[in-house]
């Protein structure tokens, strides 16, 4: 029986998670279970999954919960705050951890959890790009397995040599990782009406479920260009030999090309819960619930390059994977800001881009972040700077 701890469970990728929990009761025990304020949907989870422990960082909405939890029946520790939901995140010795917070609040849970678990199911993309050199060696130090949940990155994980994925950019068998993109809802919106989208246009994907900030930053590409320096970080690849490929059917979720020629890639349908069943099978593999592929049906799978006056945001975040350093740091940050933005219907689609573009240019030359401190600092003062925008 593996202990299993998810942060973030209320969320989409909470979802997944616990569904595939659900469908292996034999082989995985809920530990702790933490959200940021749904406290009804947080209990629900708990009357189905006993964990021992739950986590809520939002101390405003903890009131009456203890009482909630004995009414029902719950023998489970309540952790209030996000210094308490952290350690919760860093028990030494529970077997998994998903890191499914989404935004810069999960970093603090998230390197805690790669100082005591024994493997870390990353999906919080923007943890690693925030401190993605602290967050590895932090890993590597703790001897975590780190194990990517985002699926391109769960699929290069598959279709890299085994034992050693951590250092494929000098392990010298490995040319290239192309992480494919399924364009998002725009991808043949005319240019011109892309300033008018609404929060829901934006969130509306072709194929993908998913929660509401990285929906957007699918319509934009900026999550493809976070996903650039996840691949960085994750697998020590430099700039040039990591490349963006954009596959509407979204089946293929990523290619690892060889110096031979050979091009391995994964395939399957849009579906969260494969890249975490095989995470939290690895090294076995266990049923996921998924529908399986049907290569017939699908028909066909087209690839085309990005284009970048489209989607301006990946260029921005190539700039920051290749300025390295604090920029992507600070790229994230002026990221969720405009994102909270647009959803919230303050501002444009296309501030985003604009305000992601001023902020790195004002800050971009921040020195990587060495510790948890100097990455909150950097996000804070990002922040500050978007909001002025
Ligand atoms: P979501 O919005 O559906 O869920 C977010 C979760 O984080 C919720 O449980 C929420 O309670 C928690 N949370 C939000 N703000 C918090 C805060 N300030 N402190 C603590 N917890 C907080 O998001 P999601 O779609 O599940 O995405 C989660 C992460 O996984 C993101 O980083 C996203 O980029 C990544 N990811 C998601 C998908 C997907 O298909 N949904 C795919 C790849 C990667
Ligand atoms: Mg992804």
């Amino acid at each position: 029986m593996k202990r299993i701890t998810v942060l973030g469970a209320t969320g989409s990728i909470g979802d997944s998670t616990l569904d595939v929990v659900a469908r292996n009761p034999d082989r995985y025990q809920v530990h702790a279970l933490t959200a940021h304020r749904n406290v009804d949907k947080l209990l629900a989870l708990a009357l189905r999954h006993r964990p021992a422990v739950l986590g809520l960082t939002d101390p405003a909405v903890a009131g009456g919960v203890t009482a909630r939890l004995k009414q029902a029946g719950l023998d489970c520790r309540l952790a209030v705050g996000e210094h308490e939901v952290a350690a919760v995140a860093g028990t030494e010795g529970i077997d998994l951890v998903m890191a499914a917070i989404v935004g810069a609040a999960g970093l603090a849970p998230t390197l805690a959890a790669a100082r005591g678990a024994r493997a870390v199911l990353l999906a919080n993309k923007e943890a690693i790009v925030m401190a993605g050199r602290l967050f590895i060696e932090t890993c590597r130090r703790s001897r975590v397995a780190l194990l990517p949940i985002d699926s391109e990155h769960n699929a290069l994980f598959q279709c890299l040599p085994p034992g050693n994925t951590m250092d494929c950019g000098a392990s010298g068998v490995v040319r290239r990782l192309l992480l494919t993109a399924s364009g998002g809802p725009f991808r043949t919106t005319p240019l011109a009406a892309l300033a008018g989208v609404t929060p829901d246009q934006a969130c509306a994907h072709p194929k993908w479920s998913m929660g509401r900030k990285i929906s957007v930053d699918s319509a934009t590409m900026m999550n493809k260009g976070l996903e650039l320096i996840e691949a960085h970080f994750l697998f020590d690849m430099p700039s040039e030999r990591l490349d963006v490929l954009i596959h509407p059917q979204s089946i293929v979720h990523s290619l690892v090309e060889y110096v031979d020629g050979s091009v391995l890639a994964q395939l399957g349908n849009p579906d969260m819960r494969i890249p975490i069943a095989h995470a939290m099978g690895y090294p076995e593999r266990i049923p996921s619930g998924a529908t399986m592929l049907d290569l017939a049906a699908a028909g066909r799978l087209d690839f085309e390059a990005p284009d970048l006056d489209r989607f301006p945001c990946l260029r921005l975040a190539r700039e920051a994977l290749e300025a390295e350093g604090g920029a992507p740091c600070v790229l994230n940050a002026a990221n969720e800001v405009a994102v909270a933005r647009f959803l919230d219907g303050r501002i444009g689609y296309r501030d985003i881009e604009r305000i992601n573009a001023e902020v790195l240019a004002r800050l971009g030359q921040a020195p990587a972040p060495a510790s948890l401190d100097e990455a909150v600092a950097i996000d804070a003062e990002a922040r500050q700077i978007a909001v002025s925008l």
